[in-house]
């Protein structure tokens, strides 16, 4: 099927990343997959409910810091794609 990489392997555990990412830049395995798109959603969704702006980076070390308040909030999956795309830049 067109879109679907069998040979990548996600960046964050090495599983099989059998979903492209809508930007090309990155292949996850499913979990770390829907995390990503999640993050990308809410980041937008934030954007448009606050005044002030947050960049992409913002956004993520905010996320990750409400990840130290409330586990319930944003779960392993989310933690791990942030700490990969921050250390990425
Ligand atoms: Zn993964």
């Amino acid at each position: 099927m067109k879109g679907i990489k069998l040979k990548e392997k996600c960046p964050i555990d090495g599983k099989i990343a059998f979903l492209e990412g809508k930007d090309n830049t990155y292949f996850f395995c499913a979990y770390h997959y829907f995390a990503y798109h999640n993050l990308k959603d809410g980041y937008h969704l934030w954007n448009e409910k606050l005044e002030k702006k947050l960049s992409w980076e913002e956004y993520l070390d905010t996320i990750l810091k409400l990840k130290d308040k409330s586990d319930n909030l944003v779960g392993e999956w989310v933690k791990d794609v942030i700490s990969f795309l921050l250390k990425k830049q």
